[in-house]
């Protein structure tokens, strides 16, 4: 049993007599650090499994964690327990690469990134200068993440204060981690979605100082891509970022053909599209780079050496023909990465969706990416990315309490898959549990979220 507080407050049963306490029972799985390709049976010090286990919760963070055996009779009478055995509860879903503003230009056909950019997601984005529609669709896409478990994001706006402005009020309202920015662009897009290098910067500094640290959200500095920011907007984004050092940088790289190859014509001096971010300022520890798939070994280096991260978005990635990401290449290049959503270029909210892409796109390159390692790229994996695994991620006690319950009976299918292949203990291993959830499992097997403790999920469907 872990629980929270000094050694000498943890003996006895005085450690649970808290008031504001809730235990939740069930089998519960977290992680401590990445499991790779280690199978269930060796290295269990990177995670803990508790079949029959109990979750505590005090003013809104972890608590205890343990045997259900352990902790239940040391649970003040006054102490409600929410019934959960049956179920899977793991930490909240963490989406490191999402736009809000594109909620509805998800499941838009385009022929390839640039393309559909024209196409769909700058006209939709045109409309976020309207604080009415930008807080309308924020409500709406909270809602959606919460409907399929995603407690925490790193979050793309439009070049309108407003856009982030509206979803950091909504995230604020609902006690939500989050992490966002509104976008720099100068050039190559529609006239009213430019900004100016100087009201890009200024207008940056004022959302800093009005949203990052305000309860749980967080700023991230966040020029769109090389393409659709000049030198000079490059160069006070880079200002930016060295006056702001904790802050997340937060851009595309590497993405396609075309988009490779325009930035090579716009940046003819620069080694490779990342060394273009680089000669800005731009590549170190606090760097997410949304794709990655086409870094050359000098670049996967860069990558390493500066600690920046970079985000697989499986979904988009097959949707829109951009190619497929190495994991086994950034294993090899111990280069960071996370796994995101994309919306709207990604076709699903979902994070068990989207590790199933994921899984099958490195089953296209000869690899195997495990269930538990999927499990992991969606919780304390996510929450590494944005740099928040001291307060989310897992449920070592004081971290907030944000998580996921998940149904083992969410369809007729998986309650019969989930019943079968049992080993001698009558129950399906761990790891086949885990498969069947990320292949067969989507907002359906998202039985409630809870966020601080509090149960958030209003709609079933
Ligand atoms: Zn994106």
């Amino acid at each position: 049993m872990t629980i929270a507080g000094s050694p000498s407050e943890q003996s006895g049963s005085e450690v649970l007599k808290k008031t504001n306490q809730r235990a939740f029972r069930g089998s519960i799985l977290h992680f401590f650090n990445d499991p790779q390709n280690k199978t269930e049976t060796e290295n269990s010090h990177l995670w803990e499994y508790i079949e029959d286990g109990c979750l505590v919760i005090e003013n809104g963070l972890i608590h205890a964690v343990g045997h259900a055996a352990d902790i239940m009779g040391q649970l003040p009478t006054t102490c409600p327990v929410i019934d959960h055995r049956g179920d899977l509860i793991v930490p909240g879903f963490v989406d490191p690469h999402i736009h809000f503003p594109q909620l509805d230009t998800i499941a838009s056909p385009g022929t390839d990134l640039i393309d559909w950019l024209n196409r769909y997601a700058f006209p939709t984005e045109a409309a976020f200068q309207d604080k009415t529609h930008a807080t309308a669709v924020a409500e709406f896409f909270i809602e959606e993440l919460i409907r399929n478990g995603t407690t925490s994001a790193l979050v793309f706006g439009t070049v309108h204060r407003t856009s982030i402005e509206s979803f950091f009020a909504v995230a604020q309202r609902k006690k939500m981690r989050m992490v966002g920015g509104k976008v720099l662009m100068d050039r190559h897009c529609p006239r009213e979605l430019q900004d100016t290098p100087e009201s890009g910067y200024a207008d940056s500094q004022a959302l800093i100082h009005e949203w990052h640290g305000r309860d749980r959200l967080q700023y991230a500095i966040t020029p769109r891509f090389a393409i659709t920011s000049s030198d000079e907007q490059l160069a006070l984004t880079g200002k930016l970022a060295q006056e702001n050092p904790r802050l997340i940088i937060h851009t595309h790289l590497a993405e396609n053909h075309e988009e490779i190859n325009w930035v090579r014509q716009l940046f003819p001096r620069h080694r490779s599209y990342l060394d273009v971010y680089d000669q800005y300022g731009l590549v170190n520890q606090q760097s997410v780079f949304a794709h990655c798939i086409y870094l050359d070994d000098a670049d996967l280096k860069r990558m390493q050496s500066s600690g920046a991260t970079a985000i697989f978005c499986p979904t988009s990635n097959l949707f829109l023909g951009s190619g497929l990401f190495d994991i086994k290449k950034a294993d090899e290049a111990q280069m960071p990465f996370g796994v995101a959503t994309d919306v709207g270029g990604g076709t699903s909210f979902n994070l068990l969706r989207t590790l199933s892409e994921a899984y099958k796109v490195n089953k296209l390159q000869g690899q195997f990416l495990s269930p538990l390692r999927a499990f992991y790229l969606m919780t304390l994996g996510g929450a590494r990315a944005l740099h928040l695994d001291s307060n989310i991620g897992n449920f070592m006690p004081g971290k907030e309490a944000d998580f996921v319950v998940l149904s083992r009976t969410a369809t007729p299918l998986m309650e019969r898959k989930l019943s079968q292949n049992r080993s001698k203990d009558g129950l399906p291993t761990l790891t086949e549990q885990l498969f069947t959830f990320v292949m067969l499992g989507d907002d359906r097997a998202i039985k409630q979220t809870y966020i601080m403790g509090e149960a958030a999920k209003v709609r079933s469907a």
